[in-house]
């Protein structure tokens, strides 16, 4: 069922801490496992994706983002055969590393930390990603994080700083930051789940900003596959409208962007004809949109940031959920005490900034109020 340049479980590059092989499951099964039963994963429960979590309870959250791409990432994989439950395991962990209320939140933790510490990295949600899984969870006895294959650390590695890079490949020589030395690509599984990540939120962003109020269809049909798309599905349904109608375009924009990137890695994949999964990442990009699909998605891609996520009331929100991060940062690199214990003895920019991260907004939230005696944003809790 795979094809040859697929990642396969047996062949892993392995964990960092060697370990018994389970005895019912594969080693990409497993870190799938190990990713679902993490705290960071329960947590995405509560983080924004678009909308803050208060907003409504039907807004798509990091979960169902997450389990999103999984589904999109794996009904590709099985077509194209490609490893499912690689696919399954980085797409369920890409976004572990988010901070609560979204790119906002990343944005003024980044400038807390830089402020802090001018010597340091910053603050990135994929390196944050990363260092969750290899170094925040704490959940077995002999070694931090959570002991993923490589080929799970890889995929979630998906940008990385040369500096970065070089550091990370320093403490982890030839490890997963190397191809970012190199220039060389991910697995297949990988380069996979970035395209699903894509496609999964180019359709629920959509969703998510209708039923928001912020956008109307009328003006979805500046997008041109909406717009073909839309005319299609009123030629077979001449009856249906409003809710039903969109439901209907978002269906079958879904199902053609998957549809395409099947076909074209398929011939692909038969054009380089990649013979291991280790060939594959000297080869150029195989999992990809075709030139007109990419060119759709590009276009899709900025109606969303020029009406949704730059539209006035979200920037307002944000701007609020920026205070939030940088008063809570201030606050605790001020009074370390007021962290949780287990930190509060070795209280680094770092480490603060990590605990920040791992807050879903409504922890964020409520610390804040306890800490300054602000209550931002109406919602209660
Ligand atoms: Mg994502």
């Amino acid at each position: 069922m795979l094809q040859p340049g697929a990642s396969r479980p047996e062949a892993s590059r392995g964990r960092r801490y060697p370990e018994v092989p389970a005895p019912t499951r594969n080693e990409f099964q497993r870190d799938r496992d190990r990713i679902v039963h993490s705290t960071a994963f329960r947590r995405l429960v509560y983080k924004t994706q678009v909308f803050l979590n208060h907003e409504g309870d039907l807004f798509r959250t990091r979960m169902t983002h997450s389990l999103e791409v999984a589904q999109i990432g794996r009904s590709i994989a099985r077509s194209v055969g490609l490893h499912e439950d690689l696919v399954e395991a980085i797409s369920l962990a890409h976004d572990l590393g988010h901070t609560p209320f979204g790119h906002a939140g990343q944005d003024a933790l980044n400038e807390c930390l830089l402020q802090a510490d001018p010597g340091s990295e910053g603050f990135e949600h994929n390196l944050q990603s990363l260092r969750v899984v290899d170094e925040l969870e704490e959940r077995y006895p002999s070694y931090d994080g959570l002991n993923l294959s490589f080929e799970t650390r890889e995929g979630i590695l998906k940008h990385c700083s040369r500096r970065s890079a070089q550091r990370l490949d320093a403490s982890e020589p030839g490890g997963v930051a190397r191809r970012f030395l190199d220039r060389t690509q991910p697995s297949l599984e990988a380069q996979l789940c970035n395209l699903a990540d894509e496609i999964a939120y180019n359709a629920h962003d959509i969703d998510d900003g209708v039923r928001s109020g912020l956008l109307a269809l009328p003006q979805l049909r500046e997008v041109p596959l909406f717009e073909r798309i839309e005319q299609t599905t009123l030629a077979d349904f001449p009856q249906i409208g409003g809710r039903r109608l969109l439901f209907e375009v978002i269906r079958r924009m879904l199902s053609q962007q998957i549809y395409d990137v099947i076909a074209t890695t398929r011939s692909a994949l038969v054009q380089a004809a990649p013979r291991s999964a280790d060939e594959v990442r000297r080869l150029p990009v195989l999992v990809a949109f075709s030139d007109p699909m990419k060119q759709q998605s590009v276009e899709l891609k900025r109606f969303l940031r020029d009406n949704l996520y730059r539209h006035p009331q979200v920037l307002a929100t944000t701007d609020q959920a920026k205070d939030v991060v940088r008063e809570l940062f201030a606050a605790y690199l001020a009074a370390p005490a007021e962290l949780s214990a287990a930190i509060a003895g070795n209280a680094t920019p770092r480490r603060i900034a990590d605990y920040v991260a791992g807050m879903t907004d409504r922890f964020a939230l409520r610390e804040h109020q306890r800490l300054t005696g602000r209550t931002l944003f109406s919602a209660t809790y």
